[in-house]
Order: structure tokens, then C-alpha cells, then sequence
């Protein structure tokens, strides 16, 4: 949860949700395992006087401490889950008892609701990490703030299920019937986020395209069939954007702020990200991409198409770091055309926001995307997204067609098949549309930087979903 402790996508979403559900009217109380990282951020916690013991089968009844914190500049409760021996360590994911870890959490977060008292109306969980806690919602009897609380389950990342061998199977202090085909037995082993999908109220995921795409055996990673048949409980709503942080007219990152109704600052980024990577000053259309170099991302497509991008007349700028392979593509690229490519093979926010307010378009050529954020940047900033037809890329980008009816509504280039002759061709189009249809670029990137890509949109679409968990006929299987 940003700001305090972030491993990717799943951080932001939670530093933001929880403030954009607050500023809508609702109570909200978060809860953290209390992280080594946390305890070394110099946060204003407190120890509360919240104690109790969270059975761990063979680990025993561990005592865990609660502590109170607000998220920064709002009064929104943080309740930190402590216990040393499982959280305090060096790193997040990477251990061997992931399974006891968050067996733990999950029961904790339950006996913290307990509590704290009062009704809990919704208990939104997120990844395999906090799976379980819908499954012990539904099979154990639970006390009047619990009893008849709704559970949520988001899922960031499919890949990521949460699977343990059968031994680990003690820990869980479920019942022996629930290690089941349809319930968290998954190819024999216990998979905790097959047990959430098994039993949440609602499931969600961050794009309503890729909802729909991991009901296949293309994304499905082996659980489309326990996907396909809760689809009526799914839903996929888009992550925002940090409007704060990602804001042309009030980025302080970049040279010149700009904004839809005067486009004469990004002109300017785009001089100084051409003297950035050491680019002449010409007037064609420079290409930007940003992200991580890994198989995703689709930079073998990427690879595919390089020399015949090159043949435009365009110039090239990237920044990412990934695997050493792509780093060694990217490096010969930029030696082979010193003056149409730059290369920048680090991690720098800075020279993120320069490439997205001073490019004319940008290269998203996933393979998968559950969200994708940079999709979203380029859009705020009149930068054309030339995407993938795939998961968010799909839920943003509207395909620029010239004749075609949402001419009008257009903000980027789709490509439909995964190929490097679709992509050159999504290429090519955004080029041709460049050079001689100025007009039509103006209007995109106006459809693009007028839209809503805000969290609040997002909040709204969470608490439509919270109101239909709390409709939904209550599936009970306590025995
Ligand atoms: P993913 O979460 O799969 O990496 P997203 O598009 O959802 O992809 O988000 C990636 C985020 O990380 C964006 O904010 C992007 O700007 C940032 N990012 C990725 N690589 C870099 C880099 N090398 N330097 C700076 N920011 C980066």
C-alpha cells in the first residue's frame, strides 16, 4: 500500500482506493501486515490496545498486536497486523512459509473486525494473499460485526494464485471437506485463490476486458473453468490514475505544463526529450515506450518491427530495464541508428514523465495487460497510444478510423492480431496520420486528454459492486 510499502500495481491501488471511497461518503478501514519496511519508514503508528491469538494449526496460537495509523493527510484508519516472526523480515513475498504468513493475516483481519466492533457492511480483499478470508467467512461462525458481511475479491494478477503443497493444508484451520475440486483443492495442491473465487460475493478484476479474457485457456491460467463459472459474480473495473502525479497541467517533473486547450508546452518537452537522448531537433514524429523488459511487455513484437520502423522517418526513445537480452537489443539499436534511437536502461520516474509529455506516440505491444497504466499517462497527455488489443489497453484505446463511426471518439492505434506485421501496420497508420492528418491527431489527443481517468470513476464502479455483494442470495456452507 503506497505510500508506506509497494511491490507493483496492487500498491497503488490500494494507497488510492480507500481515499477516493472516503471523499464518496463511505467508512473505510484498511488493513497491513505489519511490514518490516513499514516499521522503518518513519510512519506516525501507534501500538494499540488490541491484542489476540490467531490459530496457525502446528505454529500454534501466535499472538499478534494491532497498531493504529492514519493514511497520510486524512484521517482514514490503517490498522497494521503485527507479528514479528512473520512479518518482520527482510522483503515482502519471497519466503517459503508464505502459506502460514497469510493464513495468519487473513484470520487476523476477520478477528480485527471482530473487535473493533460495530457491522462491516463489505470486507474487500485483494490477490491470493487475503483469499481466504471469504472462504472463512462463509464456513465458520462468526460473531455480529462479521455475520453478515459481503466479501470482495480483486484480482491484479492472475498468474499469481497462492499455491501450497497438502502439508500446508493443517494451517489453514478449515475443515478437511473444503480441499475439494470445488472448493481450494486445484490439481493437488491448495490454492488459495481458487478458495476466494469459490466464495467470494463478488469478484473483480482490473479491466472489464480482461475479466473476459481470463474465462479462456489463452489467459486463464488454469482456473478459467472456476472463473467461467462464477462469471456472473465478476466484474473488471480499470484502475485510475494518480491525477496528482500524472497531470500535464500541474506535473512538476516536466519543463513546460500544458493542457488540451494550448498543446505549445508539450512542443517544447518534446525539443528537450530529443536533447535528453541526444536526438536532433527535426520535426517527425518521435515514438516513445516505457516499461519493464520482460516477455509481457511484448518487446519481442517490438524487435520484429524495429528495422522497418526504422526506414520511417521517426525517431525512437525508450526507457526500461528488464532482462539482459532486451538491454542488449535496445543498446545495438541505438548504436546501429545514433541518430533516430534513444536509450535509457534504468528505472527513473523522472524520464517517465518527460518521454510521456514530450512523444507524439507511445508503444504498448502487450502481450497481457490486466490494467496497464502507461496506456493510461499517454492518454492525459496527448501522447497517442499505439496498443494491443488486449485487457486495459483495450478498455482505454478506441481505434482511430478514418472513415469508420467513432472517428469522432477516437484517441489511438489498435492492433487486433498478435503480430509483428499488425503492429507495423498500427504503426504505420499513426505515421500516415501524423504527417498529413493533423486535424484528426488534434482531435485525438483531445478525446484522450479530456477524458476521466481519475480514481473517483473508479470508486464509483467499486461501490456499485459493493451494492450488488450486498444483494446477491448469500451462499452459506457452514455444517
Ligand atoms: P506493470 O504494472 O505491468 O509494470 P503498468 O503499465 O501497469 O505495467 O505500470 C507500470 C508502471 O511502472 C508505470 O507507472 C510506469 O511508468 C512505471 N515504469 C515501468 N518501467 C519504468 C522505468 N524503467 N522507469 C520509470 N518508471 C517505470
Amino acid at each position: 500500500m503506497v505510500p508506506y510499502v509497494k511491490t507493483g500495481g496492487l500498491g497503488d491501488v490500494i494507497g488510492a482506493l480507500p481515499k477516493a471511497l472516503a471523499q464518496l461518503g463511505h467508512e473505510v478501514v484498511v488493513a497491513l501486515p505489519y511490514y518490516r519496511q513499514i516499521q522503518y519508514g518513519g510512519w506516525t503508528i501507534h501500538p494499540s490496545n488490541i491484542f489476540f491469538d490467531v490459530y496457525l494449526g502446528p505454529e500454534g496460537s501466535p499472538t499478534v498486536g494491532i497498531l493504529d495509523g492514519r493514511i497520510p493527510g486524512t484521517d482514514i484508519p490503517v490498522y497494521f497486523v503485527g507479528s514479528d516472526p512473520h512479518f518482520h523480515r527482510d522483503g515482502i513475498y519471497e519466503f517459503s512459509d508464505n502459506a502460514a504468513r497469510y493464513i495468519l493475516f487473513s484470520r487476523a483481519v476477520i478477528q480485527l473486525a471482530q473487535s473493533l466492533g460495530g457491522k462491516f457492511d463489505i470486507i474487500h480483499v485483494n490477490d491470493w494473499h487475503t483469499a481466504l478470508v471469504p472462504v472463512i467467512l462463509k464456513t465458520e461462525p462468526q460473531s455480529e460485526a462479521t455475520r453478515d458481511a459481503r466479501s470482495v475479491l480483486t484480482i491484479h494478477n492472475l498468474a499469481y494464485q497462492g499455491m501450497f503443497g497438502e502439508g500446508a493444508w493443517q494451517y489453514t484451520g478449515l475443515p478437511r471437506r473444503l480441499y475439494a475440486w470445488d472448493r481450494l483443492e486445484h490439481q493437488g495442491a491448495i490454492n488459495f485463490l481458487k478458495g476466494g473465487i469459490a466464495y467470494a460475493d463478488m469478484i473483480s478484476t482490473v479491466s472489464e476486458r480482461y475479466a473476459l479474457e481470463i474465462q479462456t485457456s489463452e489467459f486463464g491460467a488454469q482456473l478459467e473453468g472456476t472463473l467461467a463459472y462464477r462469471k456472473e459474480r465478476l466484474a473488471g473495473i480499470l484502475n485510475g490514475i494518480d491525477t496528482d502525479e500524472w497531470n500535464p497541467e500541474i506535473d512538476t517533473f516536466i519543463p513546460q505544463k500544458f493542457s488540451f486547450l494550448d498543446l505549445t508546452g508539450k512542443q517544447k518537452n518534446k525539443e528537450v526529450l530529443q536533447d535528453f537522448f541526444h536526438l536532433p531537433r527535426r520535426n517527425c514524429p518521435v515514438i516513445g515506450f516505457v516499461g519493464r523488459l520482460v516477455h509481457q511487455k511484448g518487446i519481442d513484437l517490438l524487435a520484429g518491427v524495429f528495422s522497418r520502423m526504422m526506414e520511417e522517418d521517426v525517431q525512437f526513445v525508450m526507457l526500461g530495464s528488464g532482462e539482459y537480452y532486451y538491454h542488449r537489443l535496445f543498446q545495438d539499436a541505438h548504436r546501429a541508428h545514433p541518430a533516430k534511437v534513444g536509450v535509457a536502461l534504468t528505472f527513473s520516474n523522472e524520464i517517465a514523465h518527460l518521454i510521456e509529455a514530450g512523444a507524439d506516440m507511445f508503444l504498448m505491444p502487450s502481450r497481457y495487460e490486466p490494467c496497464g497504466l502507461n496506456q493510461q499517462y499517454s492518454l492525459a497527455y496527448g501522447t497517442i497510444p499505439i496498443v494491443h488489443d488486449t485487457g486495459g489497453l483495450y478498455d482505454c484505446v478506441i481505434d482511430y478510423s478514418r472513415e469508420g463511426a467513432e472517428r469522432g471518439t477516437s484517441n489511438g492505434f489498435v492492433f487486433h492480431e498478435f503480430s509483428t506485421g499488425a503492429f507495423f501496420h498500427g504503426i504505420q497508420r499513426a505515421i500516415e496520420v501524423w504527417w498529413n492528418g493533423q486535424e484528426a491527431w488534434k482531435l485525438m489527443q483531445k478525446n484522450g486528454m479530456s477524458a476521466d481517468w481519475s480514481w473517483k470513476r473508479s470508486a464509483e464502479k467499486y461501490v456499485k459492486l459493493y451494492e450488488r455483494a450486498l444483494e446477491v442470495p448469500y451462499f452459506d456452507d457452514r455444517q
